[in-house]
């Protein structure tokens, strides 16, 4: 590891560094002409650890770690690493697979709710999508239906055989929302919140982690690497658009970055044409496009009637267009070397009248 130093350590300014450097069991050696540089070599020649690299980055003499590029360890692709496998129900997500998840933006109706995990199950998707608990810009915007949502989202699951993917935004809500669901969204809005972080991996579910709204790709990778270093390898990196100067989509949809994180990582990689897009008529070509850029996955937002709903109307695409959209990435997954898993492959589709008994949700203790 090399550190570059804000100033030359003068009299015993470096000593509690120098220290801690020993405990840990690395030789140090001070480089360059002004002993600027700080070299920091393991004793027994292995390589540097991350979680020690950040103690020594807490130093007020440190400037900076002058290898940053490498700090990403855990979630790096290398010939000595496999790819990540993950996989929630029915869906696979890796780097030879597509899976499609959709449904609402926000659990607002549970008849709505089951019509569309039907749908889009019958139409090919693998796993259903929807917020109980709902992060919005304003504070004065729907908010979702919270614990009645997921008891909402649990008999859509009991209905169809769909799994479920859905947000948790406080920490205080993990057990909760991981008591229900297959997977946890981590949203952009949250997508730095390390204490979120940290106490979704806890829950061992899989965790679906979205780019933050202007995160960079190397912050993006290092929110993953939080879940990694929390002990949750299974970790699904969602690119949904980042801010940008130009109002013609809701956001811009980074194809470059998914191209680049399907080579940088061995995560897989979806992208959610919804949010970038903004508008449903954008949506599928958007799909298509990430398709093509390598992505292993879609995530998208389905409602037969959108201008019914509190959030996300204007992109919500309807089941038609759905089954459109997965009969492309049927089309396109082969051409790009991947496996499309089909939901309309698994267990038959059987939909059953939904029990509208409350569901205690068992919280799940970390
Ligand atoms: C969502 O998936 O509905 C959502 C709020 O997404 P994002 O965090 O990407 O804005
Ligand atoms: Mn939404």
């Amino acid at each position: 590891m090399l550190f570059s130093l804000r100033k030359t350590p003068a009299g015993s300014e470096a000593q509690p560094l120098l220290d801690l450097a020993d405990r840990l069991g690395y030789r140090a050696r001070f480089l360059g002409a002004g002993r600027r540089v700080l070299e920091l070599v393991r004793e027994d020649g292995t390589p540097g650890d991350a979680a020690d690299r950040s103690r020594f980055e807490d130093f007020a003499l440190v400037a900076g770690v002058l290898d940053a590029s490498d700090a990403p360890e855990r979630t790096e692709r290398r010939a000595d690493r496999k790819a990540t496998v993950v996989r929630v129900g029915d869906a696979v997500f890796s780097d030879d697979t597509v899976s499609l998840i959709a449904g609402p933006c926000a659990v607002e109706d549970q008849d709505d709710l089951i019509e569309i995990a039907a749908g889009v199950r019958e139409a090919g998707a693998t796993l259903l999508r929807g917020g109980a608990f709902k992060p919005r810009t304003s504070p004065h915007a729907f908010r979702g239906l919270g614990e009645a949502g997921l008891e909402m989202l649990v008999r859509a699951r009991e209905a169809t055989g769909l799994a479920f993917v859905t947000e948790v935004l406080d920490p205080r809500d993990v057990e909760l929302v991981a008591g229900a669901a297959d997977a946890l969204q981590i949203g952009s809005r949250s997508m730095s919140n390390q204490v979120l972080l940290r106490e979704a991996a806890s829950s061992g579910k899989p965790i679906l982690l979205k780019r933050g709204l202007a995160a960079t790709v190397r912050e993006f990778l290092l929110a993953a690497e939080t879940v990694l270093d929390a002990g949750n390898p299974n970790v699904i990196l969602c690119e949904r658009g980042v801010r940008s100067f130009d109002s013609v989509t809701r956001n811009l949809l980074d194809l470059g970055a998914v191209a680049h994180l399907t080579t940088a990582t061995h995560l897989p990689v979806i992208a959610d044409p919804s949010h970038a897009a903004g508008k449903s008529h954008l949506v599928p070509p958007l799909a298509r496009a990430a398709l093509a850029a390598g992505a292993a996955g879609l995530i998208v937002e389905v409602h037969p009637a959108p201008h019914t709903v509190h959030s996300d109307g204007a992109q919500a695409i309807s089941i038609e267009t759905f089954a459109e959209l997965a009969a492309a990435a049927r089309a396109i997954a082969p051409l790009v070397g991947r496996r499309f898993i089909d939901g309309t492959d698994s267990r038959p589709l059987r939909v059953t009248e939904p029990d509208l008994a409350p569901r205690a949700i068992e919280r799940t203790a970390p």
